[in-house]
């Protein structure tokens, strides 16, 4: 039986990529840098400054990136992000959030890489009452992201639960890979335009299209 709940931020309780890639796209191109979409949604999961700094360590590995310049550069995107119109709440979420909410000595943990400082707020903003800021594991709590299993061990300690009690919610290659190397039961939401293919590697538990579907399944985890 599944009482802890970590969920992915981007992409599971938020339709941002779009957003998010277009952003990428855009600053990337004002930073000389060829970035595309699918480049977004492949690195999904990492933290923004391992984004950028591989994106200069391939295109221009002789260049010396100073962490100002890593911060001025995410700070740009993050501006061209909520220009563009941000983060709409992901169909089927809240109800999801809501049916995990009314079980018995059930946890909702967020994990993501992110490092917004006002995550909290738009998180109660979308998902009233769901979140509070001791079950969320950011890139200020954990700055190793993923696809390394530290923001997922990290959630799983602090839960004190039993690994099998555990259950991870994602969307992204490397969201699975981090959590599969923190040896937790993952269901995979497909809401972007990748495969099968392209999660079977690290054999996810549960395969579903959307959120939505993840409602009917949640029976299956209690
Ligand atoms: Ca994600």
């Amino acid at each position: 039986m599944k009482k802890g709940f970590f969920f992915d931020m981007d992409g599971v309780l938020f339709d941002s990529l779009p957003n998010h890639a277009r952003a990428w796209e855009i600053v990337m191109a004002r930073h000389g840098l060829h970035f595309t979409k699918e480049d977004c949604y492949r690195q999904e999961g990492c933290t923004s400054r391992d984004v950028i700094l591989n994106a200069y360590k391939q295109q221009m590995p002789d260049r010396q990136v100073s962490l100002e310049e890593v911060e001025a550069f995410y700070h740009e995107k993050g501006e061209k992000f909520v220009e563009l119109g941000g983060a709409h709440p992901m169909p089927g979420a809240y109800e999801v959030l809501q049916a995990i909410r009314s079980m018995p000595d059930t946890q909702i943990w967020l994990v993501t890489g992110s490092a917004q400082l006002t995550l909290l707020d738009q998180l109660n903003h979308a998902f009233p009452g769901i979140f509070v800021r001791e079950r969320m594991i950011t890139a200020f709590e954990c700055p190793h992201g993923k696809p390394r299993p530290e923001p997922y061990l990290k959630a799983w300690e602090s839960s004190g639960l039993p690994k099998e009690e555990c259950c991870v919610i994602e969307n992204a290659p490397l969201g699975l890979q981090a959590a599969r190397a923190a040896g937790l039961f993952t269901v995979i939401v497909n809401t972007g335009p990748l495969g099968y293919e392209d999660f079977a590697p690290w054999k996810p538990d549960a395969f579903l299209p959307d959120m939505r579907a993840l409602l009917d399944y949640l029976p299956k985890l209690r």
